[in-house]
């Protein structure tokens, strides 16, 4: 790979003072590297949102979006998300349509309500996670895994394969650095790279788990165009997922210690 490649595929912005997404240093494997090129690629258009920060107020409105989501278990109302914060809710109102600008949330059409915040949803979809005393859903694969490394925790996800319906289940261990477990052993992650639009609409549907490779090569088959992007083992694709939500509620760096 040229260094030319690599600082294109390498891309991040910063989040906040010194936390940078994605989290290049956490992906060890040429598989999630590929993935989170191919994400990067994808969503070129939303960088360019990012040449302007969010500023201290949309970071702290975000970052209480998603602890509250995970304490509820349920999308925060601005209301709740104004008293929790101290701004006014014209305010966090204002700031929760700026957040869905740059597809970090997104709310229902016509209104201020939360529809949802990547990695949570208040729909059903396919990936229910058990995270503390909550049973909630995450809007692909990857979110669902990526949930432990994003809150230092560990969580379960309840799946099933894309092609045949069949369980497949994924628990964390060491706050969301490894698996526990994975049944069937064998199971893997279709990580789609086409991205026309928002993700939460386009791809995430197709960021999925199959019980074996055997089924995602009968899925792909079956799709016309056939779809294009990286097959993930769990292991890999849970260190996709840590490299985008890892930094998210991470504290930012002191600038002496940048
Ligand atoms: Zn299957």
């Amino acid at each position: 790979m040229s260094t030319k490649v690599r600082a294109r595929d390498e891309l991040a912005v910063e989040i906040r003072p010194g936390i940078f997404r994605p989290d290049w240093s956490v992906v060890t494997t040429t598989a999630a590297r590929q993935a989170l090129a191919a994400r990067v690629a994808g969503r070129a258009g939303l960088l360019a949102h990012w040449s302007k920060p969010l500023s201290a107020a949309a970071d702290l409105v975000w970052q209480t979006v998603l602890r509250m989501f995970v304490r509820k278990g349920r999308p925060p109302r601005p209301a709740e998300i104004a008293s929790e914060t101290g701004l006014s809710l014209d305010s966090v109102i204002a700031i929760l349509h700026g957040l869905e600008e740059r597809d970090l949330i997104g709310l229902k059409p016509g209104t201020d309500a939360i529809r949802f915040a990547y990695p949570w949803t208040e729909r059903r979809t396919p990936h229910r996670v058990a995270f503390g005393e909550h049973l909630l859903w995450a809007l692909c694969a990857v979110d669902a895994l990526a949930t432990a490394r994003m809150y230092r925790s560990d969580v379960s996800v309840d799946s099933a394969c894309a092609h045949c319906a069949s369980a497949i289940y994924a628990a964390t261990a060491l706050r969301g650095r490894t698996l526990r477990t994975v049944s069937p052993p064998e199971a893997v992650v279709w990580y789609d790279a086409t991205f026309p639009g928002c993700a939460a609409a386009s791809c995430c549907p197709s960021i999925a788990f199959f019980c074996s490779d055997d089924h995602l090569e009968a899925w792909l088959s079956s799709r016309s165009p056939r779809p294009e992007g990286v097959r993930l083992s769990i292991a890999e694709a849970l260190e996709v997922g840590g490299a985008i939500f890892g930094p998210v509620l991470a504290e930012a760096v002191a600038p002496e210690a940048v």
